[in-house]
């Protein structure tokens, strides 16, 4: 090993723009633009980035917003429920899409999902839905679209919206539909180690439906239009200018970055299918997966940390503890979820992420490898 060895020993579950010294160089050029222009709030680069966004969703309509978070929750609010409405909420997420439904004053039911894909399917929501029960959230868990046809058709039968969580699945699409346009809304996050990541916090809303992007449009601003003439109580949830214009940027360049999410994935496929790592199964609607993160599955899910952790390759966990078993949500009569709890217990996210050299993916595969002809050494024990 040479000293100068530009990549670092480890390789990390995901990089960030600041191993990209060409990328660096556009969004500095792009911030000071902003910044000498005094452009922070709404305006120009939030417009420009809402037209933008909206048309690669393929959605009439974007609000740009300060979260993912924030997303969720203003639609539940612009929704307009009864407060301790319920929601139907997959428990296997991050648990901000529990959060958003409290943050708005209404009240998660967590559904179970499939341990094979690890995703909700209208079996897991039908037996739920009842009187309390207002409106679906599926979540495109790790990039995956749910399969979402058989959801929308429940949602129409018993009318009930339903809401994409879509903050893992920037540019995945659905039957050649793409995520966004889906439900009646769907909610992203920028978060920065997302497939699409500003530098902080920032999230988007599409839809089309007009209301409801107006309705939101004035949530985010204090439900304010024009200066100080205000319609509605709503907060400040707006989308930076800095971040809209470092995202117009970024969106450049997600559909080469999640082309080489998914030559990746087929590798690691290729590799682990069919070993005692097998990754998490498609939907069978053969939903275009965009690999925000890559999950396998083992019963001896800690070793596998542990071994890959002492190669240099580092691991996730997404997510420990089901949203229903979190001190935050835990209640008493809290209903078991086999196919989330045993998730928990089992998942594994391995590194993947646009920039991931041969030689990464090799020492990742290596680790892997050794990790197999262990424990096929250890069962014969
Ligand atoms: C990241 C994430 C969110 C929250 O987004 P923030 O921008 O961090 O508020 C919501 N849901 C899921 C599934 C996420 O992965």
């Amino acid at each position: 090993m040479t000293s100068n060895c530009t990549r670092p020993e480890r390789v990390p579950l995901t990089r960030m723009d600041n191993a990209d010294p060409e990328l660096m160089g556009e969004l500095l050029e792009t911030v000071a633009d902003v910044a000498f222009r005094a452009a922070f709030t709404l305006g120009e680069e939030v417009e420009g980035f809402e037209q933008e966004w909206a048309a690669y969703c393929g959605a009439t309509q974007a609000i740009g917003v300060s979260s993912g978070t924030e997303a969720l929750t203003l639609c539940f609010r612009a929704f307009g429920f009864e407060p301790g409405t319920e929601v139907i909420v997959p428990a296997n997420s991050f648990i901000a899409t529990a959060e958003a439904v409290t943050m708005a004053g209404l009240v998660p039911r967590f559904a179970d999902v499939d341990p094979d894909t690890a995703l909700m399917t209208r079996e897991h929501v039908e037996p739920l839905i009842d009187e309390k029960v207002r409106a679906i959230v599926v979540v495109h868990l790790y990039g995956q679209p749910v399969d979402i046809d058989p959801l929308l058709e429940l949602g129409r039968e018993h009318g009930l919206p339903v809401v994409e969580d879509a903050a893992q699945a920037h540019g995945a699409s659905y039957r050649d539909r793409p995520v966004g346009s889906l439900g009646r809304c769907a909610c992203f996050s920028f978060y920065p180690s997302k497939n699409l990541g500003a530098w902080g916090d920032a999230g988007a809303v599409t839809t089309n439906d007009s209301r409801l992007a107006d309705h939101i449009r004035l949530l985010r601003s204090h439900g304010e239009r024009p200066r100080y003439v205000h319609h509605i109580p709503g907060t400040t949830a707006r989308l930076d200018g800095l971040q809209a214009a470092i995202l117009r940027v970024k969106l450049r360049r997600l559909e080469k970055a999640n082309a080489a999410r998914r030559a990746l994935a087929r590798h690691l496929d290729a590799e682990l299918e069919g070993t005692e790592l097998a990754p998490l199964q498609r939907a069978e609607a053969g939903g275009d997966h965009v690999y925000h993160q890559y999950v396998v599955r083992s019963s001896r899910r800690d070793a596998l940390r542990e071994h890959l952790e002492a190669r240099g390759v580092e691991t996730g966990v997404h997510y420990p503890v089901p949203i229903h078993r979190t001190p935050a949500y835990a209640r008493p009569d809290s209903a078991e979820l086999p196919g989330v709890e045993g998730l928990a217990t089992k998942v594994c996210s391995l590194p993947i992420f646009p920039a991931m050299s041969p030689q990464e993916l090799e020492r990742l595969i290596t680790g892997c490898r050794s990790f197999l002809s262990a424990e096929a050494g250890r069962s014969h024990v």
